[in-house]
């Protein structure tokens, strides 16, 4: 039997321990070296290959080649980053249930060995204590791991959705608590055909293969997605010249200068943040027309939603100093900092969480359709009571030695 590791299906990230290197300065110096030149090669779109880069190292009998490929860099997979993997729930489906909902919540990884919890649909831990995640062997029943912290985001993306976006208005929609009995059916057409995560977009790394590989300048795809590393990020301030720009400015020259102001604004709307770069610099109109910082902070806070506490902070800070906000320079710092995360350095750690997050926010975008498509199809019979949805967030951390003991198929064959 093919052994395999199962992900998280909301974030695909690893659901056991991630593995760091060496923390020698020499070989933490060529390490990195070797991630930047990679990060600058997918910048330019250059070919580059790690194997053959480490294969010129060869020689130096320092560097242990197999150990620099798959693992992280000890100082950014910090513990304080890594240790949310291990808050870890599964949603399940018990038909025989007897309380209000078919759906349990569960503890567990990979195919999975299940403590007693305190759903109360939950079947007896003697009854059945294995089970198998997305794909079913041997009529075992099927359950979805997840990242309790990936659940948060799921619960924000969902009541963003609710106040952003048309899925309000859903027939049968009326709770603003996930409905658990429909999260499950939605899992479960989305696991048609993947054996390890979901048909979601989990965004751009390679660490998910057969077993999580801790491919490093990825570190930041292990790093907690709520941290609260976003209280370190500095803020740039507004300079004393930029405020005296703060002036409708016309030129017959320019070919936006009849448009008004709030026509341009929704034009900017419109334009993806390279586009939107694009057209600040081509016209001085335009540039002018956007110097209120009410407009970035209004755009930020509608295009990066993910970075709720970031826009908080601002707010907190708008009401505790007089030294104003740069929005416009905030805005485009968020988006490069967390577009392309790959490689990111020490100075620039704190910036791990949000780029994860960010992706975590995009995957359950791309699954809330689905969900909504389950509510509406009516395919379970009752709703999960919301303190049961609260307590499986909120619930207790595993430990680590039932993640640690968890039992892969086949593993005991050998
Ligand atoms: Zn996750």
């Amino acid at each position: 039997m093919i052994e395999y590791e199962c992900y998280c299906c909301l974030c695909c990230g690893p659901i056991v321990r991630t593995q760091v290197g060496s923390s020698s300065p020499y070989v933490l110096r060529k390490r990195r070296e070797r991630v930047e030149m990679r990060r600058l090669a997918q910048m330019t779109g250059d070919p580059y290959n790690s194997v053959l880069n480490l294969y010129e190292d060869e020689y130096d009998e320092v560097i242990d080649i197999s150990e620099e490929l798959t693992t992280y860099d000890p100082d950014l997979a910090t513990g304080e980053r890594t240790h949310w993997i291990k808050s870890l729930q599964v949603l399940g489906f018990n038909p025989e249930a007897i309380g209000p909902s078919k759906c349990e919540y569960k503890r567990g990884r990979g195919m999975i060995e299940v403590p007693n919890g305190s759903d109360p649909n939950q079947p007896s831990v003697d009854a059945d204590t294995y089970y198998n995640c997305y794909k079913s062997e041997n009529g075992n029943d099927v359950v979805f791991p997840f990242h309790c912290k990936c659940m948060a985001v799921l619960k924000k993306v969902y009541e963003w959705s609710l106040s952003h976006t048309s899925y309000k208005r859903v027939k049968s929609l009326d709770s603003a608590e996930i409905d658990m009995d429909s999260l499950y059916f939605a899992f479960a057409a989305l696991s048609e055909g993947f054996n390890t995560f979901l048909d979601l977009d989990y965004g751009n790394f390679f660490g998910a293969d057969e077993f999580w590989i801790s491919i490093p300048g990825e570190e930041w795809t292990a790093t907690d997605p709520l941290s609260s590393a976003v209280e370190t990020i500095e803020l740039p301030l507004v300079s004393t010249a930029s405020r005296s720009l703060y002036s409708r400015v016309r030129s017959s020259s320019d070919a936006f200068g009849a448009i008004p102001n709030e026509i341009l604004h929704i034009i900017c709307d419109y334009l993806s943040v390279e586009d939107l770069s694009s057209f600040l610099i081509a016209s001085f109109v335009v540039h002018c027309a956007t110097l209120e910082p009410a407009f970035w902070k209004s755009l930020g806070s509608s295009r990066l939603p993910w970075a709720w506490d970031l826009w908080e902070r601002t707010t907190r800070h708008e009401s505790q100093s007089e030294l104003p906000i740069d929005y416009k320079k905030l805005y485009f710092l968020v988006e490069a900092r967390t577009s392309h995360p790959y490689g990111m350095t020490i100075s620039l750690g704190d910036w791990m969480s949000l780029a994860n997050r960010r992706r975590i926010w995009t995957a359950c975008l791309d699954l809330l359709p689905h969900y909504f498509d389950s509510v509406e199809e009516g395919e379970t019979e009752e709703t999960i009571p919301s303190d049961s949805a609260d307590a499986a967030i909120e619930g207790e951390p595993l430990s680590t030695a039932l993640l640690f003991d968890a039992v892969y198929p086949g593993s005991d064959e050998d």
